[in-house]
């Protein structure tokens, strides 16, 4: 496997700095997820550097340097246009409410750096330079095992940071791993200390295995090992069957966190309970709004026997831009709870795609009369009316969206005037 770490592509500019601070002297590797996915065949999304040398003497050792997190021992290095992030060995104090360290010390060792990281695959060290792979904890074998283990005693780690558990859950789904069996005994024991971490945490955690093609395998693992009911009890609650299908429909929808948030909770929450959890679990606004429309709307299957107006209907609910999403939430939920009825929904959505493609007016604003053409047409002035007119209008249009043209709503219009006397 170290062939592997000889072969890899590590970027000029990160081997420039390796380089550098090896001349003055210092040890320094690269460090965590890179190691573990060079050994792995897969391309890192970033390089992490790691170092004795103090945080002063990597920013005395080159040009032009951002101090990152410089009480952490973070410099970023920019070097031939690249950010390259360096930070100095460390080691951690006790933590305090299982959230963070009291204090953070600097090491000259890397041993000590390593120790305090959280599973043995991300507990290695290797420096491209000397061709030296660190590796205390058997990463390399866990590997090859396809384990998820602590570095250590997973009940000591697992209380030390609450968030653990759940990265070691994340990590099984995405790698497709095993949880080693005292790592995975350990998170019921833990959960407590599980309770206390930052949803924002959980979010960053939660979106990187929804982003999984294993997300199925992840969620399971979640609900059996308890850490489920702490930030998603409305699944973790649901009956056996109705999660299954619930991470059933998951695995079958694309890769697109929105859909899969949705596809989650289509069947077991209404549409304002989908809001509150995606605020709750710290989507952004506009994320948990999404959500909740595509939960709202995602038993299409119900609607297969509707006309093109109420289907354009819905079309202006949902929005134009949001079909895809919706149709890729519908598709994955009848997929797993009604194959039978697959074609029929199909068909409701090609209706709907070539009733968007033909572009109707769903809003006011795409009314062939503006506000003040309406004005003129009533001879009125603003006023509650005027609302009521546009209202009219655009149900008109919705029905039939070739009635959307100046003289034809101006016609409509003074009829409607005219028979409801105002
Ligand atoms: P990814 O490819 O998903 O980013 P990663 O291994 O780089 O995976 P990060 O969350 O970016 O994961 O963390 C970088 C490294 O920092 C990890 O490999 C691990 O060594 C260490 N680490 C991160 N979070 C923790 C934690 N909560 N406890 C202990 N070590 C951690
Ligand atoms: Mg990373």
């Amino acid at each position: 496997m170290i062939a592997n770490l000889h072969n890899a592509d590590i970027p000029k500019p990160v081997l420039e700095v390796i380089a550098r601070l090896r001349e003055l002297g210092h040890a320094v590797y690269l460090v965590g997820g890179c190691v573990r996915d060079m050994v792995r065949l897969v391309p890192p999304k970033d390089f992490d550097v790691a170092t004795s040398a103090l945080p002063e003497e990597v920013q005395r050792a080159f040009r032009k340097v951002i101090p990152t997190g410089i009480q952490h021992g973070t410099v970023t290095v920019v070097q031939g246009g690249t950010h390259v992030e360096v930070t100095t060995f460390r080691s951690e104090g006790d933590y305090h409410d299982g959230r963070r360290p009291s204090s953070v010390a600097f090491e000259r060792d890397i041993v000590k750096d390593l120790s305090r990281r959280d599973f043995t695959i991300n507990a290695m060290a290797y420096n491209p330079v000397d061709r030296e792979l660190v590796d205390p904890f058997g990463g390399q074998s866990d590997l090859k095992a396809q384990l998820i283990r602590c570095v250590g005693s997973a009940l000591e780690r697992f209380s030390e940071d609450g968030l653990r558990p759940l990265r070691a859950v994340r990590f099984a789904a995405v790698l497709g791993f095993s949880l080693d069996p005292a790592t995975r005994d350990a998170i019921p024991t833990t959960l407590s200390v599980f309770r206390k971490v930052a949803f924002e945490r959980i979010h960053d955690e939660l979106v990187k295995l929804l982003h999984t093609p294993r997300a199925e395998l992840g969620l399971e693992l979640l609900a059996a090992t308890g850490l489920l009911d702490v930030f998603l009890p409305e699944l973790a609650r649901a009956t056996p069957e109705a999660a299954r299908q619930a991470r059933a429909a998951v695995q079958a929808s694309p890769v697109d966190v929105e859909v899969r948030m949705a596809v989650l909770l289509a069947d077991l929450v209404d549409r304002t309970q989908a809001r509150d959890i995606g605020l709750r679990l710290k989507f952004p606004n506009k994320v948990a709004d999404l959500v909740a429309i595509l939960v709202e709307h995602a038993k299409l299957e119900a609607r297969v026997g509707e006309s093109d107006p109420a289907l354009r209907r819905l079309l202006a609910r949902v929005g134009l831009p949001q079909l895809p999403q919706l149709i890729a939430v519908v598709r994955a939920r009848v997929q797993v709870r009604e194959p039978d009825r697959l074609p029929e929904v199909e068909a409701l959505f090609a209706r709907l795609e070539a009733l968007a493609a033909a572009k109707p007016p769903l809003s006011a604003k795409e009314l062939a009369l503006t506000g003040g053409d309406i004005m003129a047409t009533l001879g009125v002035g603003p006023s509650p009316i005027v609302g009521e007119a546009t209202r009219f209008l655009l149900e008109s249009v919705l029905d039939d969206p070739g009635l959307n043209t100046a003289d034809t709503l101006k016609a409509r219009l003074k009829d409607w005037q005219a028979r409801s006397g105002r």
